[in-house]
């Protein structure tokens, strides 16, 4: 996958070249954490460091990789943008909805018979999504990935992928009827306790408790309205952790939570 990626950075250097414009792209990943994801987590990997996010500000472009100005993006975002200039600005923002414009690139995964990664129009009703990709017995779809919103079947034909609906980075998990949304959601918890950098308090207690919490509830050792309680503790992870990894777990806990309340409890 990275040598692909490495050969289109290659082929954008190369336009860059020809345009005569003085800079170079270089493609970094994060060693594999799933914080390094966020922008300054990455710079720390980049220097040898544990991948941790910073304080904020500054911000990448004012202090970012060795602490010079940076601009930072995704490859999907630099490969966009090439294409934007070849195409012309019109003829992508033809595509999508006024809210959400252009195509974006999709990874298909779960209980679909065609997994893989696809290029879709924004604003695509998430019945059509389902149509294309279920496999006729879709339960519900984890849009946006495991820090995503969970959207169950009822929902499907109000939910559009975008900005007016759920916007999401791409991923798209589907689950039938086979499966458990308690496991779904049990294996997120782990996902992201696992993944915790443990750098502020919210976030790695948050988390680890979450996990036991639902646990719990599973076993009969809590009562169901000990849902409402660990809800409102991803509340406060939503406002007091350092990024996006702990902000997050409360868009899975909370839609599956509500969702899928009588799969969670005992
Ligand atoms: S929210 Fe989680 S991942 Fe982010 S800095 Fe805090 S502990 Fe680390």
């Amino acid at each position: 996958m990275l040598k692909t990626l490495d050969k289109k950075i290659e082929l954008f250097n190369k336009q860059l070249r020809d345009l005569k414009v003085d800079f170079q792209i270089y493609l970094r990943s994060g060693s594999g954490a799933y914080v390094c994801g966020e922008e300054s987590a990455l710079f720390e990997s980049m220097e040898g460091k544990r991948g941790e996010p910073r304080n904020k500000p500054p911000y990448p472009t004012v202090a970012g990789y060795n602490n010079k100005p940076t601009v930072i993006n995704n490859v999907e975002t630099l490969v966009y943008t090439s294409e934007i200039c070849r195409m012309g600005p019109e003829q992508f923002k033809a595509l999508g909805t006024k809210d959400s414009r252009g195509s974006k690139v999709f990874s298909v995964s779960g209980d679909t018979p065609i997994a893989g990664i696809y290029e879709l129009e924004l604003g695509m009703p998430l019945k059509d999504f389902v149509e294309e990709f279920g496999d006729g017995d879709t339960k519900a779809i984890q849009v946006g990935g495991a820090s995503g919103h969970c959207v169950p079947r009822k929902k499907f034909n109000d939910t559009i992928i975008g900005f007016e609906g759920i916007p999401t980075g791409g991923s798209m998990m589907i689950f039938n009827s086979s499966r458990s949304m308690y496991n779904v959601l049990h294996d997120y918890l782990e996902f992201f306790t696992e993944e915790s950098c443990g750098q502020c308090t919210p976030c790695r207690i948050g988390c680890q408790q979450l996990l036991k919490g639902i646990e719990a509830v599973k076993k009969g050792e809590r009562p169901p309205t000990y849902l409402d309680d660990l809800k409102r503790l991803t509340s406060t992870m939503k406002i007091a952790a350092k990024c996006g990894l702990g902000q997050s777990v409360a868009n899975p806990f909370t839609s599956i939570v509500d969702n899928f309340r009588e799969e969670i409890i005992y």
